[in-house]
């Protein structure tokens, strides 16, 4: 038996075994040894047979007189039964559904049972589904509780389960592994001295404590070793990704200087603090040959777009090497043709006059700046005559969806990369753009998504992180109101007035059909298609009301986006489609209906949408829920003073398993407890970066600590030259 071995190829399984384990994603021996316990069963005390009461737990030392496997008569449910017994009476023990009971244990052994005590018609007394374990010796004493020290706690450990599966088998099977000698062979992957320092047991310890463990302080002991183990291994992989892209090459940009300060001066407003120290970074960074990998995190609206236009002018003023003529090259990857058509106009803005060309390439159609005939207007051009254009370098910038990451897709020079809104990409599809095998273009990633600090560490530890903390100038923060049910028709006349004053709003559904009668849940939820009618026939008949939502074509959503910013629209309705990085500023109020159902973090970003201007902007919470938790954690929107705040507040307030978006950073529940605690992460971050930087120097790194190496290899993404 081998870690990475199926655990169908070790255990026998029936269909319906095997259907839950694919639904608990667990398909190896080490899958099953790092299903932890969600919780650990009731301490019961030691009674003796003759002292049981019925409707109590309990636990009983005995022996097993009698242990049979059986069906029953009508279901033919396979039942292990068992008579135990001790010098004062003895007990029947059923198992339903567990019939490897009945074969891991033999008459005379000596047990441990732990559970419910019941009592048949007749008297009998009986232990259902106990959790049973074999003891060396029967602990006879007067007292009835006598074993009631700590030193003989037994916690029974709760496992998630699946119809199929129970907690009970979980655990043999866990024990059985214990026990074999794959469990002997188990080698140690942390380096030792790591784990004297932070005082974390062993692996095989580890492991013991946290599915049988006698004190409660083991169990603890244990999951804190593997938060620390799961943060650990992040953070090596992402140093090692770090070191390996620092050892490729880049392009060397001039330092514009004064000429940066030129284009800045293009914009009506001046930079703030933090954004002017990200441009400053960012430029020295990419005068540098060592690529640079930075993420730029800043609020909804913090006014990252001008800092990474700063950058794409020092690129596109810096001529390739050994030419004269020509520019370097900057692709801007963001995630929605909507998106990536108001940066494609933003940008002609910013390069009016400049002599610098500029490409759109998006699912829907390819544009060009200038065209021939008119120096301030685009003009639509082909596909193929783009990527003539992009692949001889005579234009330096192209803006673009995913589409940028085809294969078809060729750069001249390609110098820079600009990610916006990067969470929504993978890994993988960033680094398709860095195309050449020994030559990286400088990559600046972008987020809106605030994430607390330790998380921020964790999962972006191969990039350097600048953050824009400060809003524009004369920004005044969005007043957030919770509406309940009652509450609705105040609002709406106080949108009524706004709109009469010259602004716009948004009004957010979680659907975009008719709801499905047939399921219950659905009901309440409102859609896009409904609330567009209810609003325009019994709210605003005064009001041009008009909807985008994910399901239209590019041209439908391109226009009716672009009669919104006319302002020919008063009110949007709208699914989330657009929660990333849409500008409106006259539209200064937003609508969220179902709020219940959207993470803090996504509300933040929807709120976001209307700090674009100094006009007073208003976030209506608009909610069914009435629970007393959900309007504490809406709540938390009001208090919070930005996105950072609010994500630490999530955080705290939410278990681990909910955070939300964890499934989207792959980061289990345990390691999520090790995120609610920032000296943890420092100690993982700390740690790796010691032994990464040490290790990266030699020829062979990590040859001295070979498990480890082993283990990061069999984690996606990792590859040692
Ligand atoms: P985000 O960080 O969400 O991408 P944007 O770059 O879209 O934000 O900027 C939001 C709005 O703020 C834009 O209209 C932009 O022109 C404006 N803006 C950016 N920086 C400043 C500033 N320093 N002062 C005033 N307005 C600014
Ligand atoms: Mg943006």
């Amino acid at each position: 038996m081998n870690l990475d071995d199926k655990i169908i190829e070790n255990f026998r399984t029936v269909e319906s075994q095997r259907k839950a384990l694919g639904r608990l994603k667990i398909e190896t021996i080490q899958d099953l040894l790092y299903h932890f316990p969600t919780r650990y069963g009731d301490k019961y005390d030691v009674v003796r047979i003759k002292n049981l009461q019925p409707k109590s737990g309990a636990t009983v030392y005995g022996r097993i007189k009698k242990i049979d496997l059986k069906k029953t008569y009508k279901s033919r449910v396979a039942i292990s039964e068992a008579t135990i017994e001790d010098d004062t009476g003895k007990i029947k023990a059923i198992w339903f559904n567990q019939p490897y009971i009945a074969k891991m244990f033999q008459k005379d052994d000596l047990v441990s049972l732990t559970g419910e005590i019941g009592e048949t018609k007749s008297k009998t007394l009986t232990i259902n589904n106990p959790k049973i374990e074999k003891v060396e010796s029967i602990q006879v004493g007067s007292s009835d509780s006598l074993f009631n020290t700590e030193d003989n706690d037994f916690l029974s450990p709760v496992y998630k389960e699946s119809k199929g599966i129970t907690s009970n088998w979980i655990y043999y099977t866990i024990q059985k592994i214990i026990k074999s000698d794959l469990f002997e062979k188990l080698e140690e992957p942390i380096p030792e001295n790591i784990l004297e320092k932070y005082n974390l047991p062993k692996l095989k310890t580890a492991l013991i404590w946290i599915h049988s463990p006698k004190k409660e302080r083991d169990a603890l002991s244990a999951r804190k070793r593997f938060a620390f183990e799961e943060i650990f291994y992040i953070q090596l992989k992402k140093q090692i990704q770090r070191q390996q892209a620092k050892s490729l090459d880049s392009y060397i940009i001039d330092d514009a200087g004064d000429s940066i300060k030129d284009f800045l001066s293009r914009f009506p407003f001046d930079l703030t603090e933090s954004q002017q120290k990200a441009v400053d970074t960012i430029l020295e960074d990419i005068q540098t040959p060592e690529p640079m990998s930075r993420l730029l995190e800043g609020d909804v609206g913090s006014g990252k777009t001008v800092v990474s236009a700063a950058a794409v002018y020092a690129v596109t003023k810096t001529s390739p090497k050994d030419h004269k003529f020509g520019r370097l090259q900057t692709a801007y990857m963001v995630p929605t043709e909507i998106l990536a058509k108001q940066h494609f106009e933003n940008f002609i803005k910013y390069f009016e006059n400049t002599g610098v060309q500029i490409g759109l390439m998006t699912g829907s159609g390819c544009y060009k700046f200038p065209s021939k005939v008119s120096p301030t207007e685009a003009t639509k051009i082909s596909r193929a005559q783009l990527l003539k254009w992009i692949e001889s370098g005579d234009i330096p910038i192209l803006i673009g969806t995913h589409s940028l990451i085809q294969k078809t897709v060729k750069f001249k020079n390609l110098a820079l990369v600009i990610i916006d809104e990067q969470h929504r990409f993978g890994t993988e599809q960033r680094k398709k753009l860095a195309q050449k095998e020994d030559f990286a273009p400088h990559l600046l990633s972008m987020t809106a998504t605030p994430i607390p600090r330790t998380l921020a560490l964790t999962i972006y530890g191969d990039l350097d992180l600048s953050i824009i903390d400060q809003m524009p100038l004369g920004r005044k923060p969005v007043i957030t109101d919770i509406v309940l049910k009652n509450e609705r028709d105040e609002t709406y006349e106080k949108i009524r007035k706004e709109i009469k004053n010259g602004r716009q709003a948004y009004v957010i559904c979680p659907r975009i059909d008719e709801p499905d009668p047939d399921k219950q849940n659905t009901l309440n939820v409102k859609s896009v298609k409904t609330e567009v009618k209810y609003l325009q026939e019994k709210i605003f008949p005064e009001l041009k009301i008009g909807m985008i939502h994910g399901k239209m074509k590019p041209v439908e959503k391109d226009s009716i986006m672009k009669e919104f910013e006319d302002g020919g629209i008063d009110i949007l309705v709208s699914t989330s489609v657009i929660e990333v990085g849409v500008n409106v500023p006259n539209s200064t109020m937003i609508i969220i209906e179902g709020a219940e159902r959207f993470g803090l973090a996504q509300l933040h970003q929807l709120r976001g949408r209307v700090i674009r201007s100094n006009h007073q902007a208003y976030c209506y919470i608009f909610t069914e829920s009435n629970t007393q938790k959900t309007i504490d954690r809406l709540q938390a929107l009001k208090t919070s003073k930005n996105g950072f705040e609010l994500s630490e507040h999530d955080l705290q307030l939410r278990g681990s398993g909910e955070l939300a978006g964890n499934k989207q950073w792959g980061i289990s529940d345990i390691g999520m407890e090790a995120i609610k605690n920032i000296k943890m992460v420092e100690a993982a971050r700390e740690e790796s970066n010691k032994l990464i930087t040490k290790e990266f120097k030699k020829k062979n790194p990590l040859k001295n600590f070979p498990t480890l190496k082993k283990k990061l290899e069999s984690k996606r993404d990792i590859h040692f030259e």
